[in-house]
């Protein structure tokens, strides 16, 4: 179908490939190329398509390109439409649902389906081989034994074969030892929410890291904001703390993060580092790769206000880059998790970020098919 211009539907008329004179352009395809193509399809058993087959965007234009999309929608091949345009027309003709796969990346698709490598797709990738990702789980105040045997139950069933990510549970002390005859054989971490700097001693109300090993625990939260906030816990006490959870041969998850009024002034990269430099304070970079972090930017954390997928890759890269700085290459490999009203809608987006290897999850985990949701994330 030719016409004078975009502009020109009054004069458009279809006529043979080799008639169209000087003065026109080529805008639509013809019916005789729509039957053509749509008998290939037909027999196709897959198909790529990549490009329109002309100014779909006007009215006056847009029948051929419908057509190659229905004949590609209801043919019985794997179809898979790459390109904004592609993608756009396909949104069109209201055909989403029926085709395998719709991507917005045009080139880009082409040239991974034929054995380039996108830089964006190898980084996800090498992240994925180097720091197997983690759901962590952290019940705070919440859950006595039943709900904890409860809870802990739908989490090992829900969870199968978990060796994709490595999942995490943190109950209150008290509801430990039966979290842990729950999940006792799977794949599932026990962590606790905190632990005393001391191996034993006079410290009434406390937990020394010989107990926590005791039930079953692999792993402890740290710094948690709450505990700096409303327990006056310091980036030296966390230091303290980490060392022996180090020393005890268990994993400690260091929680870091500003507030909000530290965002607001520009302070947030300042205070990050603060609490990274206190709190590693005399590790060597062999006790860093038995460290997982958590960014967890105060003011998100129960609030529903999540950091947007930009903005946390934003800190966790800069968080990766104060480690390599001061740690050399093992920084490649630790796991920073980012903490902060994560929930099923939200962890897909903020895992497909490259220096983001898993979560902290508070609220949401306190439901078995939220949290199982979360583990599930899509890259
Ligand atoms: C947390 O307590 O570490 C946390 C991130 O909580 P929430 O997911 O509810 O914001």
């Amino acid at each position: 179908m030719v016409s004078s211009g975009i502009d020109d539907a009054a004069g458009a008329r279809i006529v043979p490939a080799d008639a169209i004179s000087d003065n026109e352009m080529g805008l639509d395809i013809g019916p005789q190329t729509v039957a053509r193509y749509a008998e290939i399809i037909r027999s196709a058993k897959t198909i790529l398509w990549n490009g329109p087959m002309g100014v779909f965007e006007k009215d006056a234009f847009a029948a051929g390109t419908i057509s190659i999309a229905k004949a590609v929608a209801y043919s019985e091949a794997i179809s898979i439409v790459g390109g904004g345009e592609s993608a756009a027309a396909i949104a069109k003709a209201e055909l989403e649902k029926m085709i395998t796969h719709v991507s917005t990346g045009g080139g880009a698709s082409l040239a991974l389906l034929s054995g380039h490598v996108l830089p964006g797709v190898a980084a996800l990738n090498d992240k994925l081989k180097t720091r197997t990702p983690v759901i962590a789980g952290n019940w705070k105040m919440h859950n006595t034994w039943s709900e904890a045997r409860a809870l802990a139950r739908a989490i090992r069933k829900g969870v199968g074969d978990t060796a994709r990510v490595e999942v995490v549970i943190a109950p209150p002390f008290t509801a430990l030892p039966v979290a842990a005859e729950e999940i006792n054989g799977s794949g599932v971490t026990l962590a606790a929410q905190n632990v005393h700097w001391e191996d034993k001693g006079a410290f009434t109300g406390e937990i020394s890291t010989a107990m926590l090993k005791d039930a079953g625990c692999g792993m402890v939260i740290l710094g948690h904001s709450e505990r700096r906030q409303y327990f006056g816990e310091t980036d030296e006490l966390v230091n303290r703390k980490a060392r022996a959870v180090l020393r005890a041969g268990l994993q400690p998850i260091i929680c870091i993060g500003e507030t909000l009024s530290e965002r607001e002034s520009g302070k947030h990269e300042e205070t990050v580092s603060k609490q990274l430099a206190g709190g590693l304070d005399g590790l060597t970079d062999e006790d860093l790769l038995r460290i997982i972090f958590a960014y967890e930017p105060v003011w998100a954390i129960g609030t529903g206000r999540t950091a947007s997928p930009e903005t946390a890759q934003e800190m966790h890269g800069f968080i990766r880059g104060w480690l390599f700085d001061k740690f050399g290459k093992n920084a490649g490999a630790v796991r920073i998790l980012y903490g902060g009203s994560v929930k099923p809608d939200n962890i897909d987006a903020l895992m497909r970020q490259p220096d983001i290897d898993g979560a902290l999850v508070g609220g949401a985990c306190l439901e078995a098919e939220s949290f199982l949701r979360i583990i599930r994330f899509q890259l």
